[in-house]
């Protein structure tokens, strides 16, 4: 494998910034993080569907679905579900 000796930024996913540093002597990876639906709790209101603002949200099976690469990690799903059936990880 080629290593750079130069810190490097990049954005990996689409809508999801990622840190990327690669040096000779190390490689260190830091993604933020994305949510998470415990299907036991969601009932299917589907008011973090209506919320995301990254329409990351679907409901598949009247449950909430969250897609990670389009999770932008910014928690409003968390604060909005009136279940406590979202946490990020
Ligand atoms: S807001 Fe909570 S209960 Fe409602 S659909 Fe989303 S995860 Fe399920
Ligand atoms: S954390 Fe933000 S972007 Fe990710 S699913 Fe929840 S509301 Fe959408």
């Amino acid at each position: 494998m080629r290593v750079s000796t130069e810190p490097k930024l990049s954005f990996s996913r689409a809508g999801k910034q990622s840190f990327f540093f690669l040096c000779a002597k190390c490689i260190l990876w830091s993604n933020e993080m994305v949510a998470i639906v415990d299907l036991e709790k969601c009932t299917g209101c589907e008011t973090c569907v209506n919320e995301c603002p990254a329409s990351a949200i679907a409901m598949e099976n009247d449950k909430a679905k969250v897609d990670k690469d389009m999770c932008v990690d910014c928690e409003t799903c968390v604060d909005v579900c009136p279940s406590e059936a979202i946490h990020m990880e």
